[in-house]
């Protein structure tokens, strides 16, 4: 799919609502507020907003607007980082005249008068800053708050560039959003350093996770342990990748109790995780996905497909 039908409906509308995941990170709020700042950068009589819940977690990046329902009316609404409709946060997103994908998830909810989905994309902060670079010739400017944001989608979601979806090109971008004006070091302890309770909880996994023959691994964090630490379920979003350095470890998967489900969030180093989340409301990546089952019993059930996705890989 060819980028300039986005270029030019950026170019044609004056009012711009820009959306993203539930439950959002870096990259989700970098890829949207970078793409609102280079389009405010370029265009400064647009209006532009970026809609969605507020994550204290992410404050460091940006806030959200509050956006009228009349707003909508006549606006270009432009989806980032959200393969499926219904976990885009804010449900009007459907209200405008005009609606975009931007994402680099498989494709599995097709949503949008146009998409743009590139799952060979390490983010959709890359595809931003893909679309900066094809729009530049058409008048489009970049900043240094740009950059900062985009910098941060980027290293959120290839783990600081350790994922193998991180490529020639993520390198590339990478190199040229240095040469902006940010603070990286604060950009970091924003993204990655964790408050000391967290800390405490990372030690109760590394001493608990369950390791089966076939290399996988299984933590269960119950509603009574989490408030013990005194950790709510959003905030274990930090600590899924901890298992990801440990030796004979293929795939791990955190089940995390909230007030009417159980999260699943699924985590892999070669066998494919993302069919398995499909089959429990869920979905995302081949090496990292999500879904939610009901009960503990169901629980069972996800362990033991990721049981044989670990057998039957061979790698
Ligand atoms: P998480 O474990 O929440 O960090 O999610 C890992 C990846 O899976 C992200 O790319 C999410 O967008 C995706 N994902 C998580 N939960 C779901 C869900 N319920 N449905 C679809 N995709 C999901």
């Amino acid at each position: 799919m060819s980028i300039q039908p986005i270029i030019e409906a950026i170019k044609t509308y004056e009012t711009i609502i820009i959306h993203r995941h539930v439950r959002p990170d870096p990259d989700a709020y970098g890829s949207q507020a970078g793409l609102k700042e280079m389009i405010v950068q370029s265009f400064p009589d647009k209006k532009v907003y970026i809609a969605g819940e507020e994550d204290p977690s992410l404050e460091f990046l940006t806030n959200m607007n509050q956006i009228f329902d009349e707003t909508y009316k006549n606006a270009l609404v432009i989806v980032c980082d959200t393969a499926n409709a219904g976990r885009i946060s804010d449900q009007r997103y459907d209200k405008g005249d005009k609606l975009i994908k931007i994402d680099h998830h498989p494709n599995v909810d097709e949503f949008g008068d146009i998409m743009w989905v590139d799952t060979s994309a390490s983010s959709t902060s890359e595809m931003i800053y893909d679309l900066y670079q094809s729009a530049k010739h058409d008048g489009f400017k970049f900043s240094d708050e740009a950059a900062r944001l985009i910098y941060a989608g980027i290293v959120g979601d290839t783990g600081r560039f350790l994922f193998p979806s991180t490529t020639k090109k993520t390198f590339q971008h990478a190199a040229e959003l240095v040469t902006y004006n940010f603070d990286r070091p604060s950009l970091y302890d924003g993204i990655y350093s964790i408050k000391d309770k967290i800390a405490r909880l990372r030690g109760y996994i590394l001493q608990h996770f369950e390791l089966s023959e076939s290399g996988m691994s299984t933590i269960k964090l119950t509603k009574s342990l989490l408030d013990s630490y005194g950790v709510n379920p959003m905030e274990t979003g930090q600590l899924v990748g901890v298992l990801g350095d440990i030796e004979g470890i293929k795939a791990w998967v955190f089940f995390i109790e909230e007030e009417d489900l159980i999260r699943v969030r699924l985590r892999s180093k070669g066998p494919v995780v993302n069919e398995i989340a499909n089959k429990y409301n869920g979905g995302g990546h081949p090496m990292a996905s999500g879904a939610s089952v009901s009960s503990w019993e169901e629980t069972d059930k996800v362990m033991k497909d990721l049981d044989e996705a670990c057998m039957n890989y061979e790698g």
